[in-house]
């Protein structure tokens, strides 16, 4: 690092409200980055971010990409022989950074506080059952009509609201990590690098391959599963809703159901899964659990189990069962999008793969300025 940065000697403070960050017992013996399966050419990773923290250097921690390249597979705490968990420290730098991006502020304070994260949540499932006691279409009784008692179009319009409003928060956050992370860091990538490594973005947003490196094969299959299970239900409940609900009750061998079963399945099985190791704590991965660690899998298990409910009702045929659920299904699964995507832990499937990105072409430029460096020494040199 050949930069001045200021010293912020909060900084410290500041990131402990973010989780578990027990850095005084560091001692810099780099068993972490010997033990850790992606430190690859980067000599410090991940202890460089830690030193960070220690000496105050706000800015160099902002433009830094490290905590989002790590997947926590917990292998540099289980060595760590001063038991500083570097593994979590990572993970409390990458909730931090998240709010660093966010500039509204609302990441910080669904971070670091409870209070804050469940007021939210309760006051936007309390705004969907309002406007859908205040829209609501005709309540059928003699049979269940949900796109009579709720218009496809309608939901569909606010869907597309959320939609278009979600983006927005999402990209603005993620502008600034461009921002801190290449812009403020000097260093010039040329245009061509962004379109060419696009295929890295790609690649890492759908296989998580990198988590491959860290982990074992069965737990990269889980957490590509559970992924892909919820931007499934996300994909056909925001996209395609024209299609998703309707009042026909396909046949069994419809895609249509089997798309729907399979992200209800993974959804349900894994966020079970994951709540109950949370509570158990014998993984190294799950012994700390800030309260955003629980919020998002149980929104997501609670938007799965209504919407089975819903199918069950409409299945069996209860219209009031069935719409009154249809309603509790909206109150948490808007509140949990709203919250999560854009704010919460939801946006580490975008900063994951965008980091890979950023890391990849800032690699690259950094290889071709040394290049181009070393040209014009040799020419220097035989003038
Ligand atoms: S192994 Fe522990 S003490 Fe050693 S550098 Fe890493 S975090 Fe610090
Ligand atoms: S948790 Fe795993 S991937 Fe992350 S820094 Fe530690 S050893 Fe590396």
């Amino acid at each position: 690092m050949d930069r001045d940065f200021q010293i912020d000697s909060k900084l410290a403070s500041e990131v402990r409200n973010y989780g578990n960050f027990d850095i005084k017992g560091c001692y810099a013996c780099g068993s972490c980055t010997v033990i850790c399966p992606l430190t690859g050419n980067s000599a410090s990773f991940p202890r460089r971010c830690i030193r960070y923290v220690q000496l105050g250097l706000k800015e160099a921690l902002k433009e830094s990409l490290e905590p989002w390249l790590c997947y926590y597979c917990g292998d540099c705490s289980e060595s760590c022989p001063r038991e500083t968990e570097p593994g979590e420290a990572m993970m409390t730098l990458r909730r931090y950074l998240t709010a660093q991006y966010d500039w509204t502020g609302l990441s910080a304070k669904f971070y670091k506080s409870k209070l804050w994260e469940y007021m939210a949540i309760f006051l936007l499932s309390a705004l969907v059952v309002v406007l859908a006691i205040l829209f609501h279409g005709p309540i059928v009784t003699e049979r269940v009509e949900l796109n009579t008692f709720a218009p496809v179009e309608l939901v569909h319009t606010f869907d597309m609201i959320l939609l278009v409003t979600l983006s927005f928060f999402l990209l603005s956050n993620v502008f600034r990590m461009w921002w801190f992370t290449i812009v403020r860091n000097h260093v010039k990538v040329p245009l061509y690098l962004y379109i060419t490594e696009v295929k890295t973005l790609i690649q890492h947003f759908v296989t998580q391959i990198q988590f491959r490196e860290c982990s074992t094969k069965l737990r990269w299959i889980k957490h590509w599963l559970l992924t892909a299970g919820y931007v499934l239900m996300f994909t056909m409940i925001i996209v395609f809703l024209d299609w998703f609900q309707t009042d026909n009750i396909y046949p069994i061998y419809h895609p249509q159901r089997w798309l729907g079963y399979f992200a209800t399945f993974v959804l349900v099985f894994f966020t079970v899964e994951i709540l109950l190791s949370r509570f158990k704590k014998k993984e190294q991965i799950h012994r700390f659990s800030h309260h955003s660690d629980w919020i998002f899998p149980i929104l997501l298990l609670l938007t799965a189990l209504s919407g089975i409910a819903v199918h069950i009702f409409r299945y069996v045929g209860l219209p009031l069962a069935t719409y009154y659920t249809y309603v509790l299904h909206l109150a948490i699964a808007c509140p949990m999008l709203i919250v999560e995507v854009p704010f919460g832990k939801w946006s580490h499937l975008a900063y994951r793969p965008l980091a890979i990105y950023f890391h990849t072409i800032k690699q690259k430029a950094e290889q071709l300025q040394t290049h181009k460096e070393g040209d014009l020494q040799l020419v220097g040199s035989t003038e």
